[in-house]
């Protein structure tokens, strides 16, 4: 098959070389795109070094003006970037829809936020006054994952651009259509040549020239933690300021008092949504002993309805985004039962083609098996049970990963507790997956570093300048 989307010029590698994209739900080659490097990436930059100062000048009003028409632009293309992003990750149409209305989301409320960057004033006495500015940092890099690409790329790009920064963006490089797609969005928008720049190819080539790269004034990553810490020692060569966006292993947690409906859905849904491809999948369930086996059944029987299929199918679940991320998830319940622990074979057929996982429910988990601790990215749910809300607590607690929570409980004393003592950054209380473009997300211990989303995201595209300035007196 041919190229699904039109690579620009300017995307093209100086030595031509390329590489295939992969739809992962028919293994077909849909698109073959550049295999930038080190040259691409110190273009990227120069090109977006350049409009930093024609962005640093535009108003703030006009700044937004900008957002607001990028995020008309991409409302106006969802139906094509849904199906580019299904093309590339195999997602379902109607979530590939959701992550694309959740991108127009992102540049409406960072529109919304760069009329709002504020500085303060410090009184220091007669006749001294100090005060501090934000101003931008420069060049923005962001390196984004493959399980949400557009959506990933929109929720650290808009507030980069709100704060008067220019962003190189470096896909994934099993997802990088839409990234190129949403170039000729932000020209169309009124951007300055140069806003937006996209390198795309492989981690270990332009990531790695991207994360090294001493014109970059600050860099956002989403992706794994041994990538990460790649990163992070990457930038500090340059002492570049970094956000991280790792890992998690979030726990689901259930107290008998809850509403064992409602509680089996949003659990379904927390550990298959994206087909366990999320950093917030509730991807641990813990639960109150008395309530386990009837929980765990709900669970199974709405799992086991869950259709799988290509995008063209509209099933509820889509593949693994590649072969060698299905091999390790599949390892991952093959290991399970190696430690002992229970993981029925799930009821559906999978399809001829493509990278298919069925949403596996695995009972009989000790918190120390590596099943329990470690991060699989896949429609995988380890079940633990608990006696006390201590336990409760204590396996909460039990992972490297600190990112969401949720919990589940018609006490909300107890939730409220819980939530003040859980050592993780998201903590969502009888709605797992609440949230939204205003709402800080980030994780402590393995989960990363820095905060997406909210107001509090602009802080990592701004530098504060603080002034101090003496009067001569008389004072008044
Ligand atoms: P990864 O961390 O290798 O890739 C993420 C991004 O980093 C991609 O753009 C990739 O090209 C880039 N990259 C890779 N090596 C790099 C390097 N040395 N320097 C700079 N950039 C580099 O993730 P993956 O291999 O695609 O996925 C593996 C695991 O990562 C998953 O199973 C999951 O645990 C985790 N993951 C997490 C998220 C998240 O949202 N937190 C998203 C995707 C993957």
């Amino acid at each position: 098959m041919t190229a699904t989307v039109e690579v620009p010029r300017a995307h093209e590698a100086l030595d031509g070389r390329t590489l295939p994209v992969e739809d992962p739900a028919t293994e077909v080659t849909v698109a073959h795109v550049a295999r930038g490097g080190s040259a691409e990436v110190d273009r990227a930059v120069a090109a977006a070094r350049s409009a930093t100062r024609t962005m640093r000048d535009t108003l703030p009003l006009e700044r937004g003006r900008a957002l607001r028409r990028l995020a008309a632009e991409v409302d106006a293309a969802a139906d094509e970037l849904a199906r580019l992003e299904s093309l590339d990750t195999g997602k379902p149409p109607a979530l590939a829809r959701g992550e694309i209305a959740g991108c127009v989301g992102y540049l409406d409320y960072y529109a919304g936020a760069a009329t709002a960057l504020q500085g303060d004033t410090i009184p220091l006495g007669p006749g001294t006054l100090a005060w501090t500015t934000p101003e931008p940092v420069g060049v923005t890099a962001h390196i984004v994952p493959w399980n949400a690409p557009l959506s990933m790329l929109c929720r650290s790009v808009a507030p980069a651009l709100a704060a008067g920064n220019t962003a190189v963006v470096k896909p994934a490089e099993q997802t990088p259509l839409t990234a190129l797609r949403f170039a000729g969005l932000v020209e169309a928008a009124g951007f300055p040549t140069g806003t937006y720049e996209v390198v795309t190819g492989l981690g270990a080539e332009a990531g790695a020239a991207l994360a090294a790269h001493r014109g970059i004034g600050s860099l956002t990553f989403t992706g794994s933690v041994a990538t990460g810490r790649a990163v992070l020692r990457a930038a500090a060569e340059h002492v570049t300021p970094v956000v991280t966006e790792l890992g998690g292993k979030s726990p689901q947690i259930v107290f008998a008092d809850a509403d064992l409906d409602d509680v089996a859905r949003q659990v379904v849904t927390g550990f298959t949504a994206n087909s366990g491809q999320y950093c917030d999948a509730g991807s641990r369930l813990l639960v109150e002993r008395a309530v386990a086996a009837e929980l765990v059944e709900r669970i199974r029987a709405r799992a086991g309805a869950l259709t799988l299929g290509a995008p063209a199918d509209d099933p509820d679940l889509g593949p693994m985004v590649s072969a060698d991320h299905r091999r390790r998830v599949d390892g991952y319940v093959e290991l399970g039962r190696a430690e002992g622990a229970h993981a029925p074979v799930p009821p559906q057929t999978l399809p001829g083609a493509g990278h298919f996982v069925a949403p596996t429910v695995v009972t009989g988990v000790a918190p120390t098996m590596r099943i329990a601790r470690e991060e699989i990215f896949g429609p995988v749910l380890a079940v633990l049970e608990f006696d006390t809300e201590e336990q409760a607590l204590e396996l909460a607690d039990a992972t490297d990963y600190g990112l969401g929570v949720g919990i589940h409980t018609a006490d909300i004393d107890r939730a409220l507790r819980i939530a003040d003592r859980v050592d993780a950054g998201y903590v969502m209380i009888n709605d797992y997956f609440a949230g939204g473009p205003a709402v800080p997300f980030g994780g402590t211990k393995l989960s990363g570093t820095g905060r997406e989303r909210g107001l509090v995201a602009l802080e990592s595209y701004l530098a504060r300048k603080t002034v101090v300035a003496r009067r001569r007196a008389p004072w008044n």
